[in-house]
C-alpha cells in the first residue's frame, strides 16, 4: 500500500551508468562527448533522490489499493513522478503512494467523512473561538491510560538533549516495542543538524523508538521584544504559506513522514492561521503540561519539553518524571481515535 521513501534510487543509478558506458561499446568520440555532457547535466543521483517539486495541497477522499478510506493533503512530483501525502481518517497514519494508487472515483459520502477521527478531531481544534497562545488539541479527546510526550526543535545553536532521548528509548514500555513520541520539527533544526538527525532515524529503524512528525513551521520567527500578537507567525511580514509547509518537504525529503499535525511556534496563532492550519488538513497541536513553566502531568496529557537544548529545565523534569516509573508514553494518534485503535 505504502511505498517508504525515497523510492526509486536504486534504479536511477543504474540506468544512469548503463548509459554512460555505452558510448565506449560503440567506441566513438562524439556520441561519448555529448552522452557525458547529457549525464554532466542530470541531477546527481544523491540529489534526485530527494527532489520534490510542485508540494500543492488539496484535500479529496479516496481509497487506495486495499479499497482503505483516504484524504489526500498533498500533490507532489518525487524524481519527476506524481505522489500523494496521504491521512488515514482512521487511524490519522499518514503515507505517500504513487497519485494512480488512489482511486477518486468513489468518494465516500460526507456524512462518513466527518464522522471519522481525523475530520472531527481537525473541525473541533480548528474552531472558535480562538485563542492567541495553545489553541488546539491540549489533551487527549479520549480517556486514555497514558501520556503524550512532545519535544520541540526549535531552531538553535546548541547541541540536542542525547541523553534525553536515550532515556526515553530505554524506558520500560520499550520492551514491547518503540517507545512512542512526538518531535516537532522546524525545518532550520533539521537543515543544521543533519548528524542528530541521523542519529534520531537511527533509533527508529532500531525499534528504539516510534517518532510521530510534527510540523513546527520552517524558520521559526521570534522576536524577543515583541508582543505575542506580533510574533512568531504573526510576526509582519512572515511568509505564511511557506512556514506551514516547506517543513513537511524537507521532512520528505529525508525520508519522514509528516504527520497531519503542526505545532505553532511560540503556540501562538490568529484565527486567520487556525483557519488555514484547517484547510491544510493539520491539526493543531497545543500542551496542557510544558514542564519548564511549572505545569504538571496527568493522563490524557499533552506533554510539552524542548528538546534542542534551549530548555535545559523542561528536560530535568522530564527526566525526573520517568525515574519516578509512572509514565507509559502513547502514539499521539491515539489522542483522537479509540483507545484500542492502533
Ligand atoms: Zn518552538
Amino acid at each position: 500500500m505504502t511505498d517508504r521513501l525515497p523510492a526509486g534510487v536504486t534504479q536511477g543509478k543504474q540506468g544512469q551508468s548503463s548509459d554512460a558506458k555505452r558510448p565506449f561499446i560503440l567506441g566513438s568520440t562524439l556520441p561519448a562527448l555529448l552522452l557525458t555532457a547529457i549525464f554532466l547535466l542530470l541531477p546527481a543521483p544523491w540529489a534526485a533522490a530527494d527532489t520534490i517539486t510542485g508540494y500543492t495541497p488539496i484535500f479529496r477522499a479516496g481509497h487506495d489499493t486495499t479499497g482503505t478510506l483516504q484524504i489526500a493533503i498533498r500533490r507532489f512530483q518525487q524524481n519527476g513522478l506524481p505522489r500523494l501525502l496521504i491521512v488515514n481518517p482512521a487511524t490519522l497514519a499518514t503515507a505517500t503512494v504513487k497519485e494512480s494508487e488512489l482511486n477518486f472515483d468513489r468518494p465516500a459520502p460526507q456524512a462518513n467523512l466527518k464522522a471519522t477521527p481525523y475530520l472531527r478531531a481537525l473541525d473541533r481544534h480548528t474552531a472558535p473561538p480562538y485563542r492567541l497562545q495553545n489553541h488546539g488539541a491540549r489533551h487527549a479527546d479520549l480517556p486514555v491510560e497514558g501520556f503524550f510526550l512532545t519535544v520541540d526543535m526549535c531552531p538553535s545553536g546548541r547541541p540536542f538533549e542525547r541523553e534525553f532521548f536515550t532515556t526515553v528509548t530505554r524506558l520500560p514500555q520499550g520492551k514491547e516495542g518503540p517507545v512512542p513520541m512526538a518531535i516537532s520539527m522546524s525545518g532550520r533544526w533539521l537543515q543544521q543538524h543533519s548528524k542528530e538527525l541521523a542519529w534520531l532515524k537511527e533509533q527508529v529503524s532500531a525499534g528504539r523508538l516510534a517518532i510521530t512528525w510534527i510540523n513546527h513551521s520552517l524558520t521559526h520567527p521570534y522576536d524577543p521584544k515583541a508582543p505575542l500578537e506580533h510574533n512568531f507567525l504573526l510576526k509582519p511580514g512572515t511568509d505564511i504559506e511557506r512556514e506551514l509547509l516547506a517543513t513537511e518537504v524537507l521532512l520528505l525529503e529525508n525520508g519522514l513522514l509528516p504527520g497531519p499535525y503542526f505545532r505553532f511556534p511560540g503556540l501562538v496563532a490568529d484565527g486567520r492561521l487556525i483557519r488555514r492550519l484547517r484547510e491544510l488538513g493539520l491539526i493543531p497541536i497545543g500542551a496542557d503540561a510544558w514542564l519548564a513553566k511549572g505545569e504538571t502531568p496527568g493522563k490524557g496529557s499533552f506533554i510539552l519539553v524542548h528538546g534542542n537544548g534551549n530548555e535545559p529545565p523542561g528536560i530535568k523534569k522530564a527526566l525526573a518524571l520517568f525515574a519516578s516509573g509512572h509514565i507509559h508514553l502513547l502514539p499521539l494518534a491515539w489522542a483522537f481515535t479509540a483507545p484500542a485503535s492502533p
